[in-house]
């Protein structure tokens, strides 16, 4: 999308030859290209070079080629569902076969008419001694053909193909486009030192490179600039957030007073690690320079967060503010709110739970004491985001595992006060470099690396189904020592109802090898009213249940240092960091740890290659690092919210050289002229205005 639109841009897409009312509808509804700006970040998706057409004789199986011929006959064979369209392509070499089982009619239609040649693009398969191409590219050569080296070919849709605007027939507006505008219509947004120092092309000839190359090296800068634009104007936004946000008024905390020292000396049961200490302080280095605190703490699961936590939080109330803690499920706000109750209790502190399910008429003290500022701690879920909540003076806000929440949620926090409270956001899934320069670029960030001691590593195995008599048996052997164990079935929400017919079976099965005379088993899952799973989740963190079966609420946090084994059931359908966090649950103690991925035989090759990172990398950070290998950036949480702007052309990963060039730039222009006042930076200034909208970038207009 334009953003710096001239007069030109805006013109309506209809003005171009072709295009008429029919065409100008559908292009806006289902590509949303309304004008000629849109059209000219219409990119094409790939190119076909025209010294690059096949003869027919010597096609091979398998090969993705790019014929040009005349078309021989035209038939229509079978019927029903096995109805097709054959059509016999023939160029100076030989002939093939042309096949479609969809869209005959139109295709039938639209070849008969055609008379000159055709041109076909596709993959090669062999029926018999037959080589033929299913459902090809078609393209019917226009006289224009061959100016260009590279011919463009569009994303398109199928509407939009049917009505004679395939992928390959877009060129010709976008050639009718190049005839209208001219450079002046095409503003460069980018400061000349910057295209300097970076080599870069300048944004016209980029524009008109990428529609039409005119080499590859030309094509390459073309897409080199733009990539560049796209991530460097993200990077202005973000850095521009960091840099003003240091600035932003922050609470003080100069006290360390009794409530932490008398903690601190007597009531931490154990010794904290030197990461933990180097976090904290951390901490109270940075809620004591007068700008608010804004940290990402990252630290693998059971590395002890959540007490570094609490130490910034009694750091809050020694100097008369309040805090509060908010986790993402009903659950882990349950169990920090226990275990963070129990640990204040000899200080004589005040803390709440505020979750969804607390009743209306229990909520009432809570708030008023909010508001009057007698409580001192509140721990909560999302609950506490709605408005109804006031606090008299929050000092910090903690959020422990952030990929449950949004950057929106993040915001709204920030809001909670008149003053903006310090933030300190905990994730056990450590930060990739790309996101870190995007989702969390705002964040100054803390980790903890370090595990407390006495930990033993946890030993992953795979099992199959078929060996399930095994596992139960190692099962009770386990239980025999004393230990505790989780069985974890998958919940996916598109499958909710069949995944809870397999919970319920599975259950019900594991009581044959677990019988209830002898063996304690409970259950819990997101189906169960709150106070069931609670008295549940109870009776195992209590001990008195050997089993816990569940569904993937237990992801986060939960803490029972005595339970040895997961067993996670269909362990191919979790993603690796849900299989991460779930195996963070166990090697909490001292024994020896388990953690059992049970599958079927069947599993899909990048099912596999999880199950095979699970088995082999026991640290968190490889494990995301290949998580995002596999999935791509797109899928993980954070990244979508990360952009201000959706990138056309930059892939967050394999882009991530310019992406640091292009934080580096936006740095460095940042502390030279951090209100882009110099007339060099006018024009970006201006873009970015238009981008973001007049608020971020208005105070220094
Ligand atoms: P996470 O970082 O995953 O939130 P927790 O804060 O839940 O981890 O800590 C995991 C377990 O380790 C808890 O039982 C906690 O009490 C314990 N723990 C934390 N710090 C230490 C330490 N320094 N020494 C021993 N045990 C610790
Ligand atoms: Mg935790």
């Amino acid at each position: 999308m334009s953003f710096a639109e001239s007069q030109k841009l805006q013109t309506p897409i209809e003005y171009l030859k072709g295009v008429g009312p029919r065409h100008g509808d559908l292009l806006r509804k289902e590509l949303g290209i309304a004008t000629l700006g849109h059209l000219l970040f219409h990119f094409p998706f790939r190119y076909e070079d025209k010294s690059q057409f096949s003869l027919i004789r010597d096609l091979f199986v398998d090969q993705t080629a790019l014929i040009k011929g005349t078309i021989q006959s035209l038939e229509v064979m079978g019927g029903g569902r096995k109805q097709r369209l054959v059509a016999r392509l023939q160029d100076e070499s030989g002939s093939l076969e042309l096949i479609w089982f969809r869209g005959i009619k139109w295709i039938e239609k639209s070849l008969r008419q055609n008379k000159g040649e055709v041109e076909v693009y596709g993959k090669v398969t062999r029926f018999g001694r037959k080589m033929s191409i299913s459902h090809p590219e078609i393209e019917l050569s226009s006289k224009q053909d061959g100016k260009y080296p590279y011919k463009p070919i569009y994303p398109s849709t199928e509407n939009l193909s049917k009505h004679k605007l395939s992928g390959k027939n877009y060129a010709k507006l976008s050639e009718q486009l190049f005839q209208i505008i001219q450079a002046k219509d095409v503003e460069e947004n980018l400061p000349a030192s910057i295209l300097q120092s970076q080599k870069l092309m300048d944004r016209f000839q980029a524009l008109k490179e990428i529609h039409f190359p005119s080499s590859k090296e030309k094509l390459h800068a073309a897409q080199n600039r733009l990539k560049f634009e796209e991530l460097f104007l993200e990077q202005m936004n973000i850095c521009r957030i960091k840099l003003n946000r240091k600035r932003e008024q922050g609470f003080i905390f100069d006290k360390v007073g009794d409530y932490f020292n008398e903690f601190y000396k007597k009531h931490i049961p154990f010794e904290l690690t030197g990461d933990q200490k180097k976090v904290i302080k951390e901490i109270r280095e940075d809620c004591r320079t007068g700008f608010q605190m804004n940290r990402l703490l990252q630290g693998d699961v059971g590395s002890g967060k959540t007490m570094a936590a609490l130490l910034a939080m009694l750091l809050a109330i020694d100097n008369d503010f309040q805090a509060c803690l908010l986790a993402p499920t009903e659950i882990l706000a349950q169990q920090h709110y226990q275990k963070i109750k129990a640990q204040v209790k000899p200080l004589g502190i005040k803390v709440h739970l505020l979750t969804g399910s607390v009743k209306t008429s229990d909520r009432k003290p809570i708030l008023e004491s909010l508001e009057d500022g007698s409580l001192q701690i509140l721990i909560g879920t999302h609950a506490v985001l709605e408005n109804k909540v006031k606090f008299k003076n929050l000092g910090l806000c903690i959020i422990d595992e952030q990929h449950r929440f949004g950057v929106a949620q993040r915001a709204k926090m920030r809001r909670k006060n008149k003053s903006i409270p310090h933030i300190l956001v905990m994730t056990a899934t450590p930060i990739p470099r790309t996101l870190a320069l995007t989702s969390y670029g705002d964040l100054d960030v803390s980790t903890i690396e370090e595990l407390p001691p006495g930990r033993k590593e946890i030993r992953t195995v795979h099992r199959f189904d078929t060996k399930r008599p095994e596992v139960m048996t190692f099962l009770k052997t386990e239980i025999e020592k004393g230990r505790q164990i989780y069985i974890v079935f998958p919940l996916i929400q598109e499958s909710e109802k069949l995944d809870y017919e397999n919970l319920e079976s599975g259950y019900e099965n594991l009581k044959n090898y677990f019988p209830a005379d002898k063996y304690n088993m409970a259950m819990v899952h997101g189906r169960q009213d709150l106070e069931e799973r609670e008295y549940n989740m109870k009776n195992f963190v209590e001990g008195r249940a050997h089993i816990l079966v569940a569904t993937t609420v237990i992801e986060v946090g939960v803490d029972v240092p005595n339970a040895s084994v997961m067993l996670i059931e269909s362990a191919e359908r979790f993603g690796l960091s849900q299989l991460h966090q779930l195996r963070g649950r166990v090697g909490r103690g001292a024994e020896s740890s388990f953690c059992v991925l049970m599958t079927g035989r069947k599993i899909s090759a990048t099912g596999k290659e999880r199950i095979e990172t699970m088995v082999q990398e026991s640290s968190g950070f490889a494990i995301s690092q290949k998580d995002l290998e596999l999935r791509g950036p797109g899928e993980i949480a954070g990244t979508r919210q990360s952009g201000t702007i959706e990138f056309k052309l930059a892939h967050p990963i394999e882009d991530i050289h310019i992406m640091e060039d292009a934080r580096n730039e936006a740095l460095i222009l940042l502390s030279k002229d951090p209100g882009l006042k110099d007339q060099e930076h006018t024009a970006l200034r201006k873009f970015l205005r238009r981008m973001h909208g007049s608020e971020s970038w208005s105070e220094v207009g």
